[in-house]
């Protein structure tokens, strides 16, 4: 069998390579050195707020020498619409957690702003107390200007797609009513496929406006820009409706519905029947081995509950947030069969959010899903 021995030169050789064969004073110089050659801004400051280091980096970031910010409040970097951003980092600091890539804007000695990416660590004494913080900045100015630069283009890329695609859906509707009429029933005789062909286009045409809308209201989020309008109405109508609406779509399910609900809510209809349409398309969608779609309508306490299951692939509870980010599609052999560009639940969970509701989701692989909104019920409509 075979035998190892370390033998001890070895051995000395180990624990020196541990210790990065350096003294302390070294060490500490070694650090030092790395802080200072860093790209990114290195600094600390008291739990008060107050600078106490200050390196290369944070000088050619933001323009102050050490000699002129050490000893001043970090505030100085603040603009005056994130001063409320301070006390919220203290905060999470003295609770000994970190903050992590934070993305924000800050001031530089000259007085530009600048798109900075900020993780800040507790700093704690041998004793274990939290005594300060260590804040390592990045500068993203150039990423930002980019990211700005994208949305800009959907934002364009959206618009001047809705305005030719509109006008095609119009035409198409006038053309297959023209068609449907009697004087051209020899043309229909001779071409058995032509009605088949443009409810076929028809289709096409209203999935090409449902990505181009999905696109513009990507682009109002980014703005700031998706707004509601709120009226009063039947919640249980406009499920019914949505529904009604969608059941034409797919041949292979069945959409049931059971409400216990029939209030009015304050609401913007429009904008919740678009985030039910969501729930529902990527119901059909995602199960296309399964049938049943069921949608029930109840209240919850304040809240009116609009809940969706179906019984399709369903999504490992790793993704469950993730599916509410931007662009997030969920990865694997299967799902790449099915189109769609990951903006629909991020632009669902905005219009919810917009409403001072909540979105969850319950699912797991091979188990199907069941998404549920709840929105506020105003007092006075109780
Ligand atoms: P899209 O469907 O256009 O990709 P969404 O934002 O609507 O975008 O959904 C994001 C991702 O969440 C989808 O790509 C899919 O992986 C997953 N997903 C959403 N709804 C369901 C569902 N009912 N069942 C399984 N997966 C779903």
């Amino acid at each position: 069998m075979q035998k190892t021995i370390i033998e001890k030169k070895e051995l000395s050789n180990r624990k020196l390579a541990s210790t990065g064969g350096l003294t302390p004073d070294e060490k500490l110089a070694l650090l030092a050195a790395i802080v200072e050659s860093s790209e990114d801004a290195i600094v600390s400051k008291t739990l008060d707020g107050i600078i106490t280091s200050w390196n290369s980096g944070a000088e050619r970031m933001f323009g102050y020498t050490p000699a002129e910010i050490i000893g001043l409040p970090i505030t100085i970097l603040i603009p005056f619409d994130r001063l409320d951003e301070e006390p919220k980092i203290i905060e999470q600091l003295k609770k000994g957690e970190r903050v992590d890539h934070f993305e924000t804007r800050r001031r530089t000695k000259e007085g530009r702003l600048i798109d900075i990416s900020l993780t800040i660590s507790p700093v704690r004494d041998s004793d274990g107390n939290i005594i300060g913080a260590s804040k390592i900045a990045r500068d993203i100015t150039h990423i930002k200007a980019l990211e700005r630069r994208k949305d800009d283009f959907i934002h364009m890329a959206s618009h001047e797609l809705k305005t030719p695609i509109t006008s095609i859906k119009g035409y198409m509707q006038l053309a297959s009513q023209i068609i449907s009429g009697k004087e051209f029933e020899p043309l229909r005789q001779e071409f058995p496929h032509l009605d088949v062909s443009m409810k076929a286009v028809n289709k096409q045409v209203d999935k090409m406006i449902s990505l181009i809308s999905e696109l513009l209201d990507l682009s109002r989020i980014e703005f700031g820009k998706l707004q509601i309008t709120r009226s009063e109405f039947n919640l249980e109508e406009m499920v019914q409706e949505t529904i009604r609406d969608l059941r034409p779509t797919t041949t292979r399910h069945e959409i049931s519905f059971e409400s216990s609900f029939s209030g009015d809510v304050s609401a913007d209809r429009d904008r919740l029947s678009q985030a039910l349409i969501n729930l529902l398309t990527n119901a059909i969608k995602y199960s296309p081995e399964a049938g049943q779609v069921e949608v029930k309508l109840r209240s919850e306490e304040n809240f009116a509950e609009i809940s969706v299951r179906d019984y399709g692939i369903g999504i490992e509870p790793k993704d469950h947030r993730l599916i509410f980010e931007r662009f997030f599609r969920v990865e694997g052999k299967n799902e790449k069969t099915f189109p769609g560009f990951g903006i629909g639940l991020y632009v669902t969970a905005e219009i919810i959010e917009l409403h001072g509701g909540q979105i969850q989701v319950e699912s797991d692989k091979g188990k199907g899903a069941r998404f549920t909104i709840r929105i506020p019920i105003s007092d006075k409509l109780k």
